[in-house]
C-alpha cells in the first residue's frame, strides 16, 4: 500500500528537489504527524511555522465544517459581503497598531508580498525596490525579484528590475540607495531562511526614517514571524516601529492557504482606482479559510499560546548544549541550530526522524537545524525532543 502510494506520488507529481523527504503522512493531531506504517512523530516544524496552535483543532475543524455547510465560493473577493473575511480582518485590525486599519486577503504569501509591491508602486510612483541579501519572500516573480541569492534567481532572468539589496543590519550601506526611486523597503524581523538571524532594532529604526524622508514604503514581511512565534503576536511589537504595510501569511490561515497585506485604507483605497481592479483574486479570502484562520487566531489568544513561548525558547537554549552544536540563532519558537556542515543537518534529520522527531533545514543556512514547533509543545516534550537531538549528535 505504502510502496503504491509512494509509487503514485514520484510519478505523478511535480518534485520540488531530487530527493523528497516523502514521509507518507497519514493523520496529523496536536503536535505529532502519524505516518502510514503508525509511527508517530513530534512535529518540530509545523508545518515551516504554520500550524502555531498545532494540528486539527478542533475548533478549526469544526469552524471549516460549518462554513463548508454554508456556502463556499460564491464571488470574486471584495464584491459580496461575505462574514468570515469581514469578521477576520476586523479582528486582526483590533490587534495592529491604527495605521494598520485595512486588510487585503490573498492565497498564499508569495501572492502578499506582491500586492504589498504593487501598492507600493501605485502609491508612491517610484518604481525601484529595496530588499536585504539572502531574504525569502516567495518563489512567484515579484517576491523571487527580491532575492539577492543567483543559484536560486539566475534560471529565471529577467525578473523585476531596479532591485537594490543591503546586508541586514549594514545602516552605512543605506546611504548608497537612491531613495527617490525606492517604492518600498522590504524586510523581514527575523531572516528566517537565512538561519533565523535578527534584525537590529537601530537598523529598523533607521529604516523607517529613511522611508518617512522619502516617501517610501516600510513593508514587513512577517509571513514567518507572525502569530506569536517569536514571543509577540508580531515581531515588530517588539521594536516599536511601526510598519506602512504589514504582510502576513502562513499561521494566518490556521492550516489553509491564506495570505494578507495589511495598511492604511488611504494608501489601500488607491487599489481600487486608477486602475480600477488595481489588483483582483478569485479565492483570496476564501470563507473556508478565513473561517479557520478566524478559529485558530481565537484559539492562539483565548490559550494565551504567545505568551509561553519565552520560557519555551528558553528551556530549548538551556537544553541544546553539545560539543557539535555551534550556536543557537533567533527568537521564540523560531530557532536555528547550527551545526558543522550540510552534511551533518542532513544526517541529523534522518536519525531524528528514526526516533519519532520531524524536522528540517533552512534554504540560505543548509548548516543549520529548523526548531519551529507549534506553540502548544510542553515543556515535557521540548525536554523529550532535546534529549533525541542531543543522543543523535553523539551518535554521528
Ligand atoms: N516570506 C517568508 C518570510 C516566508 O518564509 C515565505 C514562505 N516560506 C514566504 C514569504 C512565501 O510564502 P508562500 O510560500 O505562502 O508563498
Amino acid at each position: 500500500m505504502h510502496a503504491h502510494a509512494r509509487q503514485i506520488f514520484l510519478e505523478n507529481m511535480a518534485q520540488t528537489s531530487p530527493n523528497p523527504l516523502a514521509l507518507h503522512v497519514v493523520r496529523a493531531e496536536g503536535n505529532y504527524l502519524f505516518d502510514v506504517h503508525g509511527n508517530r512523530y513530534l512535529d518540530l516544524i509545523a508545518g515551516i511555522s504554520v500550524c502555531n496552535i498545532g494540528h486539527q483543532h478542533p475548533n478549526v475543524v469544526e469552524a471549516v465544517k460549518a462554513q463548508a455547510e454554508k456556502f463556499m465560493h460564491v464571488m470574486v473577493y471584495g464584491e459580496t459581503i461575505q462574514t468570515p473575511q469581514s469578521t477576520y480582518a476586523k479582528r486582526l485590525i483590533e490587534q495592529l497598531p491604527s495605521t494598520l486599519n485595512c486588510c487585503y486577503f490573498v492565497n498564499s504569501g508569495a501572492e502578499a508580498i506582491d500586492g504589498a509591491m504593487k501598492l507600493a508602486k501605485r502609491v508612491t510612483g517610484k518604481t525601484d525596490f529595496l530588499a536585504l541579501t539572502d531574504a525569502y519572500h516567495g518563489s512567484t516573480q515579484g517576491p523571487l525579484s527580491l532575492m539577492s541569492n543567483e543559484y536560486y534567481s539566475q534560471a529565471f532572468r529577467p525578473l523585476l528590475p531596479s532591485v537594490h539589496f543591503v546586508k541586514q543590519n549594514d545602516l552605512e550601506a543605506l546611504s548608497f540607495i537612491p531613495w527617490n526611486q525606492v517604492s518600498a523597503v522590504v524586510v523581514e524581523l527575523i531572516q528566517a531562511e537565512r538561519g533565523a538571524q535578527k534584525t537590529e532594532e537601530a537598523f529598523l529604526k533607521a529604516l523607517r526614517s529613511l522611508c518617512d524622508q522619502h516617501c517610501t514604503l516600510l513593508v514587513f514581511d512577517e509571513i514567518q514571524t507572525g502569530f506569536g512565534r517569536t514571543g509577540h503576536l508580531f515581531a515588530f511589537e517588539k521594536y516599536g516601529v511601526i510598519p506602512d504595510v504589514l504582510v502576513l501569511g502562513k499561521a494566518l490561515g490556521g492550516g489553509m492557504p491564506m495570505g494578507a497585506f495589511i495598511a492604511d485604507r488611504k494608501l489601500m483605497n488607491q487599489l481600487s482606482d486608477q486602475p480600477i481592479l488595481g489588483h483582483i483574486t478569485t479565492f483570496g479570502g476564501h470563507p473556508i479559510v478565513a473561517a479557520a484562520g478566524n478559529a485558530a487566531f481565537d484559539v492562539l489568544l483565548t490559550n494565551q499560546l504567545v505568551e509561553t513561548v519565552k520560557s519555551k525558547e528558553a528551556l530549548f537554549r538551556s537544553l541544546l548544549q553539545h560539543p557539535k552544536i555551534k550556536a543557537v540563532h533567533g527568537e521564540g519558537l523560531l530557532l536555528a541550530v547550527e551545526l558543522e556542515s550540510f552534511e551533518t543537518v542532513q544526517q541529523t534529520i534522518q536519525q531524528m526522524l528514526a526516533k519519532g522527531l520531524f524536522s528540517d533545514w533552512f534554504l540560505f543556512a543548509p548548516n543549520c537545524l529548523r526548531i519551529a514547533p507549534p506553540l502548544t509543545i510542553s515543556l515535557e516534550e521540548i525536554q523529550w525532543a532535546c534529549d533525541q537531538i542531543l543522543d543523535v549528535l553523539s551518535e554521528l
